[in-house]
C-alpha cells in the first residue's frame, strides 16, 4: 500500500499517515514500532518527553528498512528551549534514536510564560543548517506565536502539530497555515479515546456507508482534509486497521457532516490549551 506524501516548505516529502508513540512506555516502544513497521508504516512521531526514543531507535535498527525510506520526527521539550540547550537536546535525541539526523524536529509547546519559544526556533534553524534535521516545525503554536517566529526569523515552520479532530478543528491555525504555506499535523486525531467521536452519528453513518470502522472513517476525514496524521495504538490489529484507509473515499457530504461535529466553542478540546501549558 502506498501512503500519499505531502510536500513540505523545505522541499522534503512527508508520508501523510504515520505512527505516533505518545504514552507508549519505554519498554514497549521497540515492539510497538517494530510491529508498526511490519504493518507498513514508514513515518514515526516521537518526542524527547515521551522517553521512548531508544525503543524507537532499536526498532528502526533491527527492522532492515533503509533509512531513506523512513520519516522520523522528534521534539524539543519545553525546559530545553533556552540559550544553547536545543543543540544539546537534538544530539541527545539523535543518540537515543541511533540516527545521524531526523527528518523533522519540532518545538513541542510555546509555553508562553517561559518566553523562550522564539529562541528555540532560532536554534532549530541552526540545527537544520547543521544537517541534524531535514525539516523544522512547531507544535501547539497559535497564530500569535507563529507570527512572532516569522517576525523574528523570517522562517515559516514546515508544520504545526496541533490537537485536531472533528470536535476541535482550530480554524484560526488552519487559516494561518493556508496563507503561509505551512502544513498541519493532527495530534489526538481520534480524540485520544476521550471525546466520544466513534458514537457520533456523522461518523457512524459514514463508517457504515463504506463498510469501515468509525476510527477508519475519522482517519479518512483527516486525510481528505489534507492533514498529516499518526494515530497511536499498541495493538497490532488496530495498527493495521488504522493503516488500511486508502481503499475508500468519503463523499463531500460526509466530510461536511463530520466537519459539523465541532461545537465551535473549544469544548471539544481533550488536551492542554497552548496558552495555559507552561
Ligand atoms: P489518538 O487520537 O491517536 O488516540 C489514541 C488512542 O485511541 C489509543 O490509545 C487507543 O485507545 C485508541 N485507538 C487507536 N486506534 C483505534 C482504533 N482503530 N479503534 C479504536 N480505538 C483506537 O491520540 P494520541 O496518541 O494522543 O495522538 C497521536 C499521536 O500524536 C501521539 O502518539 C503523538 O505522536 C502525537 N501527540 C502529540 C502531542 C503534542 O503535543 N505534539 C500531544 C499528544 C499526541
Amino acid at each position: 500500500m502506498t501512503v500519499p506524501s505531502v510536500k513540505l516548505n523545505s522541499g522534503y516529502d512527508i508520508p501523510q499517515l504515520g505512527f505516533g508513540v505518545f504514552l507508549v512506555p519505554a519498554d514497549e516502544a521497540e515492539k510497538a514500532v517494530s510491529e508498526a513497521l511490519e504493518v507498513g508504516y514508514r513515518h514515526i512521531d516521537t518526542a524527547a518527553i515521551y522517553r521512548n526514543e531508544e525503543g524507537v531507535g532499536a526498532a528502526i535498527a533491527s527492522s532492515g528498512v533503509p533509512r531513506d525510506e523512513l520519516f522520523v520526527t522528534t521534539k524539543l521539550w519545553n525546559d530545553q528551549q533556552a540559550g544553547e540547550k536545543p543543540h544539546d537536546a537534538i544530539r541527545s535525541s539523535l543518540d537515543k534514536l541511533g540516527l545521524d539526523h531526523v527528518d523533522l524536529y519540532l518545538t513541542h509547546w510555546p509555553t508562553p510564560e517561559r518566553d523562550t519559544y522564539s529562541n528555540a526556533w532560532q536554534k532549530l534553524i541552526e540545527i537544520r543548517d547543521a544537517g541534524l534535521t531535514r525539516s523544522i516545525g512547531v507544535s501547539n503554536h497559535l497564530p500569535e506565536h507563529l507570527d512572532r517566529l516569522v517576525a523574528d526569523t523570517g522562517v515559516v515552520p514546515a508544520v504545526d502539530q496541533i490537537e485536531l479532530h472533528p470536535a476541535l478543528q482550530q480554524s484560526n491555525v488552519l487559516a494561518w497555515a493556508e496563507s503561509n504555506g505551512m502544513k498541519i499535523e493532527s495530534w489526538g486525531p481520534l480524540g485520544q479515546g476521550k471525546y466520544p467521536l466513534f458514537e457520533h452519528p456523522a461518523v457512524t453513518a459514514a463508517a457504515e456507508a463504506h463498510g469501515v470502522t468509525p476510527a477508519q472513517a475519522v482517519l479518512r476525514w483527516h486525510l481528505q482534509r489534507g492533514f498529516i496524521v499518526f494515530p497511536k495504538s499498541v495493538r497490532k490489529e488496530r495498527m493495521a486497521e488504522n493503516f488500511d484507509v486508502f481503499g475508500f473515499e468519503l463523499t463531500a457530504s460526509e466530510i461536511e457532516q463530520i466537519n459539523a461535529i465541532d461545537p465551535g466553542d473549544g469544548s471539544g478540546r481533550v488536551g492542554s490549551h497552548p496558552l495555559e501549558f507552561n
